[in-house]
């Protein structure tokens, strides 16, 4: 067995599954997984986006479809080795309909977590490479149309005399790169932006913004940032970029277009969507309608008492631009997660005097940590030369269950903490109030539970630490006066302005604002695993709620996330929608189930 290299270990399981399975012999092929299993699918066999933990709902999927889905072609296609006790490869395999890549781990021999995504559907290829459109007609032909004309006229009928398959609103990063997908793969799409530019979302938010997150994690679809792009992008320079990629990648986008309603008619099987673009009223009447109008989207404003009688200025963080205006003034943010760092250190460069209002624990990691312990293992230039490309980058990011994360993620998170422990000792000190997750996991764990609840520290803790940010914790707003913001233990803070860092809701009150409150309690709650955790109640779902998957509400679709996701699950939902306009069967396999309208 030593001698055997884990590439043909792999090999030969998949060998024995490909086997089991062209056999249709479900018990031989659950005999190849450990114990403790899991099967994680995106699309390929499911037409849904789900993991299956365990013999038995392994066996319940393939029983309902390894009938159509015929797998074959099962095979190692790079990175085998070992870790973690566990042998490990990227795969690939086809089905009846497409192509797909995974991931594959196995324990004591025995199949552990199984990862397999669909990336192309037969028939239905994007062009490239030796596929690519000449672009030119060669010859010498009276009325031959150039590029631009035939573009312009495309873009004169799409909405008009043609109607779109698929209307995205939102044309932030995740509305482009999946439109940027349905174009190569030929699905007519309109993107409704109601900012005048592309990218106008990240313009607009606070001046001193920059990504939490790597270049190498932020690549959008097909066209990577250069290489001398800066680690962590300024939101203005982002906000180029997808300006840039709208035109490049040749995508049908309206700015200044307003979604105002959509109504979905059971009669036609399509949406009528009302659009108003500079001013006048359209009505498109696409098939698919997906909402792309951002997680960080629907402010979550809280309701103090007194609010209405506060003397000076108070916003969202949504709202909040630049601490330009308040030098000298009194600023008291309410919240203590990302958005009211950045606030607050933006607030305190420009001379204000700052308070920080902290209602419960924040989870912090410095960025400097995060980067060396976490990061850097797929998103760096260290993680490229070990040939972890952004492509394989996303495989192994995703060949993880989420079930399996925070077991990972708790021996990290205590080295983090063994790391920075002066760190935290002043920043507890300072009377701030630390957590790491309630099991410990820390930040992505959060991430995917809640969305929320972590800082990830780029030089405000330090300022929170000698007190150039004032902070007041272990306290509530009980109401606002009109001066200033009383705290639940009878004190108050007087203030200029308040910010009120608190957070976004779920993405189906988009559903209720522009479809109905109907529809949105059909769908449900998004995001969120069912960890049973703060903001994420239970029953446990293993995968996202509702996210760039079949909802119950037919035609109606959710893509959100950051820039890794935005690149990552634009291709997952993309075939989704080709292989519908393509007339494909798509049955979809264990629908979302509802369990939480919020
Ligand atoms: C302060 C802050 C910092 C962040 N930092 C990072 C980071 O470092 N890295 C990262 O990856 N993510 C970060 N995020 C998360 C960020 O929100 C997302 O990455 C990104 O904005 C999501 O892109 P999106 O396309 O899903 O949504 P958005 O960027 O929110 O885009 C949605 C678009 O929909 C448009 N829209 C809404 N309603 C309508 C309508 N009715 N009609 C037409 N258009 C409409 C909006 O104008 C907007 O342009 C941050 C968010 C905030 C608030």
């Amino acid at each position: 067995m030593d001698d055997i290299s884990p590439a043909a270990t792999a090999q030969a399981w998949l060998d024995r599954l490909e086997a089991a399975l062209a056999a249709r012999d479900i018990p031989a092929a659950l005999e190849l997984f450990g114990p403790e299993c899991f099967w994680r699918d995106m699309v390929a066999f499911t037409w849904n986006i789900r993991t299956f933990e365990g013999r038995e709902a392994i066996g319940r999927m393939l029983a309902a479809t390894l009938g159509r889905v015929a797998p074959s072609r099962w095979r190692v296609s790079g990175m085998a080795g070992e870790a973690d006790g566990a042998v490990e490869a990227l795969v690939e395999f086809e089905t009846a309909l497409g192509r797909g890549r995974g991931h594959l781990r196995l324990r004591d021999g025995k199949g552990w977590t199984l990862l397999t995504t669909l990336r192309e559907l037969k028939g239905h290829e994007e062009k490239r490479g030796r596929t690519r459109e000449n672009g030119v007609e060669h010859g010498i032909a009276r009325g031959r149309r150039t590029w631009l004309e035939r573009r312009q006229e495309e873009e004169r009928e799409l909405g008009t005399s043609r109607q779109p398959y698929c209307v995205v609103v939102g044309g932030g990063q995740g509305g482009l790169a999946l439109a940027a997908r349905l174009r190569r793969l030929g699905v007519p799409t309109i993107v409704l932006e109601r900012n005048a530019r592309a990218g106008d979302n990240w313009r607009r938010r606070y001046k001193s913004l920059c990504l939490h997150d790597p270049v190498w994690y932020d690549h959008m679809p097909y066209i990577p940032f250069p290489d001398h792009w800066p680690v962590f992008s300024p939101k203005d320079q982002i906000a180029d970029w997808l300006e840039m990629y709208a035109r490049i990648m040749e995508i049908d986008l309206w700015t200044s277009s307003t979604c105002r309603s959509a109504r979905f008619d059971e009669a036609t099987h399509a949406w009528e969507v009302e659009v108003e673009r500079e001013g006048r009223m359209h009505v498109l009447r696409p098939r698919h309608l997906v909402l792309a109008t951002g997680m960080s989207g629907m402010p979550v404003m809280p309701d103090f008492p007194g609010m209405a009688e506060f003397r000076g200025t108070q916003h969202h963080s949504s709202a909040h631009g630049s601490g330009e205006a308040w030098a000298g003034r009194r600023c008291v943010v309410v919240g203590s997660n990302n958005s009211a760092h950045d606030i607050c250190a933006d607030l305190w460069e420009h001379g204000a005097e700052v308070t920080m209002v902290q209602r419960s624990a924040t989870t912090v990691v410095r960025s400097e940590t995060l980067m060396a312990y976490s990061w850097s293992h797929l998103w760096s230039e260290d993680a490229l030369e070990r040939g972890i490309t952004t492509e394989v980058g996303d495989i192994l990011a995703a060949s993880m269950p989420h079930r399996l994360v925070p077991r990972r993620a708790i021996p990290l998170h205590e080295r983090i903490r063994a790391h920075d422990a002066e760190f935290y000792a002043r920043l507890e000190k300072a009377g701030f109030m630390l957590e790491n997750g309630e099991d410990g996991s820390g930040i992505s764990a959060k991430y995917a539970r809640r969305g929320s609840g972590y800082y990830i520290d780029v030089g405000a803790s330090e300022l929170v630490i000698d007190g150039r940010i004032a902070l007041r914790s272990h306290v509530e707003v009980e109401r606002i006066a009109p001066h200033g913001v009383v705290l639940s233990d009878g004190s108050e803070l007087p203030a200029d302005l308040i910010v009120y860092a608190t957070g976004y809701g779920s993405m189906n009150g988009w559903a209720a604002k522009l479809v109905s409150q109907e529809v949105a309690d059909r769908v449900g709650k998004c995001w969120g695993l069912g960890s049973a955790t703060a903001k994420d109640p239970g029953p446990w779902e293993g995968e996202l709620r509702n996210m760039w998957k079949p909802t119950r509400q037919e035609g109606l679709w959710f893509m959100g996330g950051n820039l890794a996701q935005a690149r990552f699950f634009s291709l997952v939902l993309a075939l989704q929608i080709k292989a519908r306009h393509a007339g494909i069967d798509t049955p979809v396999h264990a629908p979302q189930e509802v369990h939480h309208l919020a």
